[in-house]
């Protein structure tokens, strides 16, 4: 099965030219991840004040997957607080582990969810959920999850 071709161009867009990805200046928080299977590395940095992601970008090198998950997640998560955020993780890794299923849930992800069809091509599903394991790991290592 394969991605439909207006969700392939969006993720076509944002890897290659993601307005997303630079370093920001004194960021808050900076937390790397991988994805040995496939050869991506992110980088994910963020900006917030005591309850809000104020603004996050990332660096990193990878597949377009990987690259533009990134890019959208960063895109769906400013403005929100550290707390939606992870809310926001943790109904995308269950969107692609097919455990969330709520279409409500779904919503909340903006441009997010056209990695849905990911969950049908398992060589890229640790590609996607990258960012927002990453993301996931750095709200709960700080004990921003409250
Ligand atoms: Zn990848």
């Amino acid at each position: 099965m394969d991605l439909n071709d207006i969700y392939t161009e969006v993720i076509l867009e944002h890897s290659r030219n993601s307005r997303n990805k630079k370093e920001l200046s004194n960021p808050t928080f900076v937390e790397p991840g991988n994805n040995p299977s496939c050869g991506d590395e992110i980088t994910l940095q963020l900006k917030g004040n005591e309850d809000k992601i104020e603004d996050a970008s990332y660096t990193g090198t990878g597949c377009a997957i990987s690259q533009a998950s990134t890019s959208i997640m960063i895109d769906t998560i400013k403005n929100h607080s550290y707390k939606e955020a992870l809310d926001m993780a943790n109904d995308f890794i269950g969107m692609i582990k097919n455990e969330v299923t709520d279409q409500e849930e779904f919503d909340k992800l903006g441009d997010a969810i056209i990695f849905e069809n990911i969950k049908n091509l398992p060589a890229r599903v640790k590609c996607a959920v990258l960012p927002w394991y990453t993301l996931k790991n750095v709200i709960e290592k700080n004990n921003k999850d409250k």
